[in-house]
Formats: C-alpha cells, sequence, structure tokens
C-alpha cells in the first residue's frame, strides 16, 4: 500500500512499530478487542532473523492466537534441554515433561523466517492493516495526551502518517523508542555477544531426543545445537568481549569454526556438517530501558529489554509481553480512568521475566551454580521447579516460587561454605562481563 509523501494523515487506534513476535502478538488481540491497529514492520516476510528456540510455554500462548496447528507444522519437537560441560566430562539432561506442571512436555525448535510469517498473516487474517517494508522514522507525541503522529518510509521513498492513540514499540533490539529517548542501558552485569550460522548434515541425537536442544560450555563461553525440520540446524557461539576481540583478521565464518574446533563434543557432531548461510554475529547483548510505558506507549520484548539467550527465553518473553499489553492498551483506551492501576500491573509483569532468568543467567557459569545445575536433586521439588523455570512457565499459576527460593538459598550456602572457590569465581565473572573496546562485533 503506497501513498505518495504529502498523503493525508491516516487514523488508527493503536500503530505498532515492528512485526516481530512481540507486536504480531499485541496487534491481532487489540484487533480482536475492536480496535483499529496498524503494524509496521522494515522488512518483507517470510526474513531471516535469529532466536529459534522455543519454550514449552510458548504453546498456551499460540492456542490463544489461533496459530498452534500452523506453528505444529514448521516445528521440530523440543522434548528437553541439554547441558554438556565436557571439560569435566559432566552433562545433564532436563525433560519438560518432568516439571512441575506436567501438561507442558514439549516446545518447538522453528525457523525464524517461517515462524514470523506466520504471525504475521495471522494478525492480517485477525484484521490488522500490516504494512511491509515500511520503517516508522519519526515519532512526536502530542502535547494534550491525545496520542501521537508517526510518520514511515515505503521501500520507494514514500512517506506515511498516523495520528495514533497509542504507540507500540515491538521494534526489537532496533529500541525506537528508547534510543529517541535516551532510556536505554547496556546491562553493567551481564555483557556477551554471539556468532552464528546454518548447517546441514549435523547429526542429531536418535529418536525422540532429535529436537533437543544442546547447550556445550566451553572455555570462552557456550554454544547453542538447535535442529530444526529440513536437516537444518542452527550453531550460535556466545562469548565474553576479551574473546570477540580476538577474532582479529579472520572472518566470522574462521572466528566460528575455530571456536567449534575448541569445543570437541559439538565439532564431532558438525564432522559431517556444511554451512549453508552467512554467518552472522550479534554484539553486546544484554540491555534494559529505564521504562517500559509512558503517556500513551510502551515497550514489548526486546524493544524494551534483552538478556542472554542461554536459556531460549527471548520470544516467550516478547509473546507474553504482548498479552500484557493488549490487556493494558484496551483499558487505557476504553476506561482511561483505570489505565493508572493496568499499567502499574504491566511494568510489574514485564520486569518480573527478566528478573527470574537473570539471577540464572549471572550465575550459570559460577562453578558452586554449575554443580547445582549438572547433578540437581529433587529435595523440596527444586528440580521439578526449575524445570518449569526452563520451561517458562514463570507467569502461570503453577506455585514454584517456595522451590525457587530454597534453590537460591542452597546456592547461596554452598557458595558461603567454599569462599575461595567463590571468591576466584566471582573474579573470573568480573574479568569475563568487562567491556573491551572494538570487542563488539555487529559486523561481518
Ligand atoms: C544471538 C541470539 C540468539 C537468540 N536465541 C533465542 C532462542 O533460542 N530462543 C528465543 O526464544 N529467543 C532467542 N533470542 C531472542 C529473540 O530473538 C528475541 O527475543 C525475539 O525475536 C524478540 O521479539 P520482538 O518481537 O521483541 O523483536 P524482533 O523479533 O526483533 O522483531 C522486531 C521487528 O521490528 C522490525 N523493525 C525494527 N525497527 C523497525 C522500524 N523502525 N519500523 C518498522 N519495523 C521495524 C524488525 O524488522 C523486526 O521484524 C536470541 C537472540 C539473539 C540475539
Amino acid at each position: 500500500m503506497q501513498q505518495p509523501s504529502n498523503a493525508a494523515q491516516m487514523e488508527c487506534d493503536v500503530l505498532v512499530i515492528g512485526g516481530g513476535p512481540s507486536g504480531c502478538t499485541v496487534g491481532p488481540l487489540l484487533a480482536e478487542k475492536g480496535h483499529k491497529v496498524v503494524i509496521l514492520e522494515k522488512a518483507h516476510h517470510p526474513r531471516f532473523h535469529i532466536g529459534e528456540s522455543l519454550l514449552p510455554a510458548n504453546l498456551p500462548l499460540f492456542e490463544r492466537l489461533g496459530v498452534a496447528e500452523e506453528i505444529k507444522a514448521i516445528g521440530m519437537v523440543k522434548r528437553a534441554a541439554e547441558f554438556v560441560s565436557f571439560a569435566d566430562g559432566r552433562k545433564q539432561e532436563y525433560q519438560f515433561a518432568e516439571a512441575w506442571d506436567k501438561t507442558m512436555p514439549y516446545a518447538y525448535q522453528v525457523l525464524r523466517s517461517k515462524f514470523d510469517e506466520v504471525l504475521i498473516r495471522n494478525a492480517e487474517k485477525k484484521g490488522v492493516e500490516v504494512h511491509e517494508g515500511c520503517r516508522a522514522r519519526a515519532v512526536d507525541f502530542l502535547p494534550d495526551d491525545s496520542g501521537a503522529i508517526v510518520e514511515a518510509e515505503n521501500d520507494d521513498g514514500s512517506t506515511l502518517r498516523w495520528r495514533a492513540r497509542f504507540v507500540v514499540d515491538a521494534s526489537g533490539r532496533d529500541t525506537f523508542l528508547a534510543n529517541r529517548f535516551q532510556i536505554k542501558h547496556r546491562n553493567p552485569k551481564h555483557n556477551s555477544s554471539s556468532v552464528y550460522g546454518h548447517f546441514a548434515g549435523a547429526r542429531r541425537h536418535p529418536g525422540q531426543a532429535e529436537g533437543n536442544i544442546t547447550i556445550y560450555w566451553f572455555e570462552h563461553g557456550w554454544f547453542w545445537f538447535i535442529p530444526m525440520q529440513d536437516d537444518q540446524t542452527s550453531i550460535g557461539m556466545v562469548t565474553w568481549p576479551y574473546f570477540m576481540k580476538t577474532r582479529d583478521k579472520r572472518s566470522l565464518t574462521e572466528f566460528l569454526m575455530d571456536g567449534i574446533a575448541m569445543c570437541p563434543p559439538l565439532k564431532e557432531r558438525l564432522m559431517d556438517a556444511k554451512l549453508i548461510n552467512e554467518v552472522e554475529a550479534t554484539g553486546n547483548f544484554s540491555y534494559v530501558s529505564e521504562r517500559n510505558h509512558g503517556p500513551n506507549y510502551v515497550l514489548l520484548g526486546d524493544a524494551y529489554a534483552f538478556i542472554d539467550p542461554v536459556f531460549s527465553s527471548g520470544v516467550l518473553l516478547a509473546m507474553n509481553s504482548g498479552f500484557l499489553a493488549a490487556d493494558a492498551i484496551d483499558t487505557c483506551l476504553k476506561q482511561p480512568e483505570q489505565a493508572p492501576v493496568a499499567m502499574r500491573e504491566f511494568d510489574r509483569l514485564m520486569k518480573h521475566g527478566p528478573k527470574e532468568f537473570s539471577w540464572f543467567i549471572y550465575r550459570i557459569t559460577n562453578p558452586n551454580m554449575r554443580d547445582l545445575f549438572m547433578h540437581p536433586r529433587n529435595t523440596f521439588r527444586v528440580k521439578e521447579a526449575l524445570l518449569s523455570l526452563l520451561a517458562g512457565d514463570v507467569f502461570g499459576k503453577t506455585p514454584i516460587w517456595r522451590s525457587i527460593r530454597i534453590l537460591k538459598s542452597i546456592y547461596y550456602l554452598t557458595s558461603l561454605s567454599r569462599p575461595m572457590r567463590s571468591w576466584m569465581a566471582w573474579k573470573k565473572r568480573k574479568f569475563n562481563i568487562r567491556p573491551v573496546e572494538d570487542a563488539e562485533m555487529g559486523h561481518a
């Protein structure tokens, strides 16, 4: 849909910037509640995106969006997450069927180009006006709190303009609004980057374990091994700034392959495999914005915060933020007097997921935590609770929190009982996460 640059101003209730999982969740939900919704997506689906391993807690969200069958058709069933620490010869498999809530025994691994296309076509089917190849360029919030003017540019250079009562930033790591408000901050407690590519011919586990994700720890971080349909396997190396700096003049492909060579069990699974796409990198992962909402706007998914993907939580957090926002925005538009209460609840839940995952992310390389992770016992149901967290079951009614608190206490007590080991681990982590000039690798 193209218009001349002097196109008349159009009107909508909600304008969503970004047609990824968060934007394509909030959009159709609001359309179903009777709002006129527009989604702007700068790319054209299907388009490449990283983030292919989903969690069991995604499945009820697919049901509620009405896309469960379509996702099933493109998904590789993932029943477990396997963690391998080859340096000390340990491995542990977490079967989702053993989580506290036994009704969510699996998730899917998906090619994101297909997954995101299902979501955006569903948004269209539900009555959302979708503009692909259309990049939001500017937003002006109106002084009387009555909404905003959003300007966007089509691929052909023509301009479109909307007056919207509410703006949703679902622009992912582009962080459209957070950049404009200058409220985005890198996470001082974490700092890692990633290099990744797709392979054909990687060795899969036999039988029902074929679709399981494997996380391989190595000296400088960790790798993901994500088996998808059609013999495609996503391999990614997540590592610290100092190690990124050692890339020097090597291409990203050489750097990734050299890294894989440092992880023998992964190297073995890729023995007969062939790289089938261009290796890419994402630098300086983790950030958070000072706020996730304000008058007539919200920030969803990665547009608000990004945490390390070791627990495959990104798509779940993005889609869940879409559900939370749909309720909050509906309240703001239909019952403005209830808006402050609705937005407080939105804020609380938006912070809840990243906070709970982050506690484990910050400690996952600590040897005391690694011991707990590699030899989980189910005393006070702590293993079931941990599994539920790994399944993404953190927003529902499953009563895992007492057991999670016990698990954290066990970790603190173990750390106190081994002060030297804990101190060394703390020092190593401090070294790992320190920023190194030019260590970020957003370039090929
Ligand atoms: C290396 C890496 C590995 C990951 N692994 C996993 C994983 O295994 N599992 C998992 O669940 N998550 C993973 N993630 C996280 C996951 O990719 C994201 O959390 C998820 O895609 C966020 O969804 P979103 O809708 O917020 O943003 P996105 O999926 O990024 O969608 C944002 C959309 O907005 C569009 N856009 C941006 N700016 C504009 C603009 N100005 N105008 C119009 N459109 C715009 C973009 O083109 C994009 O389509 C990983 C992330 C990284 C970096």
